[in-house]
């Protein structure tokens, strides 16, 4: 499998673009992203939010969203080795590492 490169990165309003070295470009939500870190700590506090709700789907009215994630603005890109990349949020998080294939 020939392995992908990002060959440029745009940080645009709310949103990160990603040139790829097959010529496809991909658009990814911040806040999207945001969500979906990877990291040991967002994992841990994702499943402390689903597992109560399992089963409940029907009873849960208000959905509930932290502002701080919905307004996740990326700072910064750090390359992570050639495999993945690794953003500085404005809520100060920085450990997730994304994988390539997260945004394929
Ligand atoms: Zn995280």
């Amino acid at each position: 499998m020939k392995t992908l490169q990002p060959t440029g990165l745009e940080l645009k309003p709310g949103q990160l673009e990603i040139r790829w070295s097959d010529g496809r470009t991909t658009q990814h939500s911040m806040a999207e992203l945001r969500r979906q870190c990877p990291c040991a700590t967002c994992r841990v506090e994702r499943d402390k939010l689903e597992t109560p709700t399992k089963g409940l789907a029907s009873l849960r009215v208000i959905q509930t969203s932290t502002p701080a994630v919905s307004e996740a603005q990326i700072l910064e890109v750090v390359p992570i080795g050639r495999y993945a990349l690794s953003f500085r949020w404005n809520d100060g998080h920085a450990t997730g590492i994304y994988a390539y294939e997260t945004f394929r």
